[in-house]
């Protein structure tokens, strides 16, 4: 846990690159930057980042794709860093790979936030379990270990299995899943997902827009289509219309 966190700032502008870096190295960051899509992607290869700052409208290929490509290989958390024109772009960006947005110009201290909230998960580390051990869970509350028609998830080495078969899930994925799992049958809203998403004490009174909530839509998406979950008929993913989402019943 002592070796430095890498991060990536994929960017061709430098003023906002320069600035990227200097949150990101302030943050404790090891920072390498890439002025291309072509050039992140390859960066990215190489120095296996924790965290990856992406440009939407790069000069060579566009951030869609540089997420999409680097997800082939990489489970860094990515944020999309989008103009307030490409908002609705955003959510595109998010079906392709990418973890959260942020809309420039944005506030350093934000892009600080939402970092510091997706670190304090760790890639692996059982603490952040004891949380969780209200106790009326589906399995085993309290271990990190659920196990739900079929779904297997354990905390601690997060990994995700569904009828024996391993998945591999972003980190976001992996937490709203997790969440869900916690949940049980009680409601998520999306708003409580987004909370969840970025730490609850992230911002007192964070206001959560419209377009944050369709990005938990998108996830969700997301992860349906990893498990091969059906909306219509879930085994785990059960959308409550309007409001968010909860856990399928256990099947018999
Ligand atoms: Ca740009």
């Amino acid at each position: 846990m002592n070796e430095a966190r890498v991060g990536l700032v994929i960017e061709d502008d430098q003023d906002i690159r320069e600035l990227v870096r200097a949150v990101l190295t302030q943050a404790g960051f090891d920072v390498s930057v890439a002025a291309s899509g072509t050039e992140g992607v390859l960066a990215a290869r190489s120095l296996n980042p924790d965290v990856i700052t992406l440009d939407l409208g790069l000069p060579d290929i566009d951030g869609f794709e540089v997420s999409r490509q680097i997800r082939e290989f990489s489970d860094a958390y990515i944020v999309m860093l989008t103009a307030r024109a490409e908002e609705l772009d955003t959510l595109i960006g998010l079906e392709s790979g990418a973890d959260d947005y942020l809309t420039k110009p944005f506030r350093p201290r934000e892009l600080r936030a939402r970092i510091a909230a997706m670190m304090r998960r760790p890639r692996s580390g059982p603490d952040v379990v004891e949380e969780a051990s209200a106790g009326e869970q589906p399995a085993a509350a309290g271990t990190g270990h659920y196990n739900h028609n079929g779904l297997d998830l354990t905390y601690a080495s997060r990994s995700v299995s569904v009828d024996g078969q391993e998945l591999n899930l972003t980190r976001t994925e992996f937490e709203l899943l997790y969440a869900l799992l916690e949940a049980g049958r009680t409601v998520r809203t999306k708003s409580d997902l987004v909370r969840r998403l970025r730490d609850e004490d992230y911002d007192v009174g964070s206001y959560i827009s419209e377009a944050d909530e369709r990005s938990v839509e998108v996830h969700m998406g997301n992860l349906r289509k990893k498990l091969g979950d059906s909306p219509q008929q879930p085994r785990w993913l059960q959308t409550v219309r309007g409001v968010g989402y909860r856990l399928a019943p256990a099947e018999r």
